[in-house]
């Protein structure tokens, strides 16, 4: 048996108390498991610093001196918290303990030589270590030290003593016990881009002699994986390819023609006019499209969507549009019908609110051809839902129709519909590569003409009152209003409860206006009827939770008021700010938080009110954020489970990555030469292994 099966348990240190907690907080159940268990960060320990040298802006760094006394500081009824002034001659600084300062009274002893170890930072004008490590000073090796990884561990390893520290001695005995470790890279590959070995990475990086050493091992175990990443989804799509042609829409003709002519409300925008170019291009290319359309809000996307799928009906075949949600899927069907009025197609609705007889009526004319257009949810793809000639897909808003939802189209024909995915969030292009590694990107990079950009504003939740006379200017001036309450779990009560009393608190400070409100747990009758009440005006001010969040288009509405800022992530802001601006009056989005925000919240709510410009949101989301916690990613299926790259940082070596696999694709496009059989192995065995590889397949 390979030992990287072999079950954790047996190594010596762990146990069937250690592997429980291993296994459930950290899904570690192997040797394999555990060596592929990288640290996140390396500590230099072979150099001390004095105290008088140090700053708040160090990272970790290690002092070695005395603690001279103890002080102790009440903090509510059972808490305490507990600070040691400790000197090493040149300077007095504080360790500070909120947790467990009991523990550190009782072991540390005055006067003892001690090696600390934490972040340094400046409070009350004095060096400050919170919850630093102490060892006995003459019990340490400086020398011998080096660079020490850190492991993420949970609170609950750490209560149990399975801290960083502890991991790193069994990673340490794993490493001596393992033989040497098989390729997976032609060494003809790897050698060339100045990688090292695999055995060689795999030591290294929880084993680091040197600072050289470990950046070489850290490269080679991400390009290692972003390799296969991209191999794995090139391969797919040459396979894809090589399987099925795409329907040849040859032909621009009277349909579209007539409605660029003759109905066509306005003049496209130039990136709208390019990016139609390369969908047509395409779908005339006889290979099955695979676009992804990237534009902000209110750049027009859907006109482009729309022109795009007369192409289709000129050449004979049906096409659909899939939206996220009802409400944007009937605005979709609004929308269109009305570019569509004075023209002869046929325009249908299917989401799960078309029922009984609608919905036999709209299934048979989607069967008999009959249908031009279908507008639905997506549940149109898991649906029984067939078409007579379905030639075209357009997939809006939506960035969890990754490789594997695409893969669902293919079975509803012999040939698979050409594809447009359409995204307000842009997707950073590293991002975007590996997410749909096999798609092309057209970019809508402007906005129609006379759109003022939107104003960001950031108030503080005491200054409400000014706030209200801000929205009472503008409603009297014939505006409209939203104000979005974070509802982050539709269905958590006390969000509910938040909404449904700010609510009442808006109705009574504004008893001259009448106000809608909609959230997820209403009907989705109720829920339209309110909307539109706004959408026809009716209603002065819309008080919503993030249904509201895509799409939505009343360009009358000029104020976004977000209560509770803090609670949304960047691409969030970034869509519900998207609702305004979309008529020609100067719009407004007030972002309303706590006076206490942490640092991330700051430099979020600051990246707002700095740009309008989504593709600088999204570089400073993913930033921010990692791309695990970007939104829809989750779902997105691959690459999130990364175990050491960093999209947001990576981005060079995924371009790497993506250019050697495409090397091999294109010089074995089959995948089975025996001069590439490793590779071939070796991405077989991964997609056993992994749930979402195994879903494209
Ligand atoms: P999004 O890209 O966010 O989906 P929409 O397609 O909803 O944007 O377009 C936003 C608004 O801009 C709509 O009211 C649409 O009719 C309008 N619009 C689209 N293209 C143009 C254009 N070329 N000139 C003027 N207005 C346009
Ligand atoms: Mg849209």
């Amino acid at each position: 048996m390979d030992i990287l099966n072999q079950d954790i348990k047996y190594l010596p240190g762990v146990g069937p108390n250690r592997k429980k907690m291993l296994s459930n907080e950290l899904g570690i159940e192997s040797y394999g498991d555990l060596l592929e268990y990288y640290p996140y960060k390396y500590v230099d320990r072979s150099k001390v610093y004095t105290i008088h040298e140090l700053t708040g802006d160090m990272p970790f760094v290690q002092v070695v001196g005395h603690i001279l006394s103890f002080e102790t500081f009440p903090m509510g009824p059972r808490k305490e918290r507990v600070v040691a002034h400790f000197t090493d001659g040149t300077g007095i600084c504080d360790l500070t303990w909120f947790n467990g300062g009991k523990y550190a009274k009782q072991n540390y002893k005055i006067g003892t030589e001690y090696l600390v170890f934490g972040k340094p930072t400046v409070f009350n004008n004095r060096i400050n270590f919170t919850h630093p490590d102490l060892d006995d000073a003459s019990k340490v090796d400086l020398t011998a030290m080096g660079l020490q990884p850190y492991y993420n561990t949970t609170e609950k390893m750490k209560k149990s003593g399975l801290n960083s520290r502890a991991i790193e001695r069994l990673t340490k005995t794993l490493i001596e016990k393992l033989p040497p470790q098989p390729e997976t890279i032609p060494d003809f590959i790897y050698q060339p881009l100045h990688l090292v070995g695999r055995d060689f990475a795999l030591r290294t990086v929880h084993y680091p002699q040197n600072a050289k050493d470990l950046e070489r091992a850290r490269l080679r175990l991400k390009f290692e994986e972003l390799f296969f990443i991209q191999l794995n989804i090139l391969r797919y799509a040459s396979d894809q390819r090589r399987k099925f042609r795409g329907y040849v829409f040859s032909t621009v003709g009277d349909v579209f023609n007539t409605f660029y002519s003759q109905y066509l409300p306005f003049p496209l925008t130039g990136a709208q006019k390019r990016v139609i170019k390369e969908i047509r291009k395409d779908m005339g290319s006889g290979r099955q499209m695979n676009r992804l359309l990237q534009g902000d809000v209110g750049s027009g996307k859907t006109l482009v969507a729309l022109m795009s799928m007369l192409i289709a009906i000129d050449n004979g075949y049906q096409a659909c549009i899939m939206a996220p949600t009802e409400i944007l899927a009937e605005q979709h069907l609004q929308t269109i019908m009305g570019f569509l009025k004075d023209m002869n197609l046929r325009v249908a609705l299917l989401t799960g609110m078309v029922k009984g007889k609608r919905r036999e009526e709209v299934l048979e004319g989607l069967l008999d051809g009959t249908i031009n257009i279908l507008v639905g949810t997506h549940a149109v793809i898991e649906d029984t839902v067939q078409f007579a000639r379905l030639g075209f897909v357009v997939v809006d808003e939506q960035h969890r129709f990754g490789v594997a939802q695409r893969a669902k189209l293919w079975s509803k024909s012999t040939n698979p519909p050409h594809v447009l995915v359409m995204t307000a969030t842009p997707i950073p292009r590293t991002l975007a590569m590996t997410l749909y590694g096999d798609l092309d990107v057209s970019i809508i990079d402007e906005l129609p003409p006379g759109r003022k950009p939107v104003q960001t504003t950031h108030v503080f939740d005491s200054r409400m009152t000014s706030l209200y006379d801000g929205i009472r200017r503008q409603i009297n001036e014939g505006r409209q209003v939203y104000i979005v309450f974070p509802l982050i779990e539709e269905s958590a009560k006390s969000d509910l409860k938040n909404l449904e009393d700010g609510f009442e608190v808006l109705r009574e400070a504004f008893p001259e206006f009448r106000l809608s409100k909609v959230h997820g747990r209403m009907k989705p009758k109720d829920k339209e009827e309110e909307m539109q009440r706004f959408v026809r005006g009716e209603t002065q001010i819309l008080v919503a939770t993030t249904v509201i969040e895509v799409g939505v288009n009343v360009p009358n509405a000029s104020v976004m008021v977000i209560l509770e800022a803090q609670r949304f992530g960047l691409a969030q802001l970034h869509q519900l700010r998207g609702r305004v601006g979309r008529g020609a009056d100067q719009s407004y989005c007030i972002l309303v938080t706590p006076f206490k925000l942490s640092e991330d919240t700051r430099k979020r709510i600051d990246i707002m009110c700095d740009t309008n410009d989504g593709f600088r949101i999204a570089e400073a989301d993913l930033k921010l954020r990692g791309p695990g916690d970007l939104e829809g990613t989750q779902q997105s299926g691959m690459a999130f489970d990364l175990k050491i790259a960093d999209i947001a940082r990576d981005g060079q070596i995924v371009q790497m990555a993506r250019d050697e696999a495409q090397k091999i694709i294109d010089e074995d496009p089959e995948c089975n030469s025996e001069k590439f059989s490793m590779l071939w192995n070796r991405l077989r065995q991964l997609r056993k292994t992994n749930i979402n590889w195994a879903a494209i397949s």
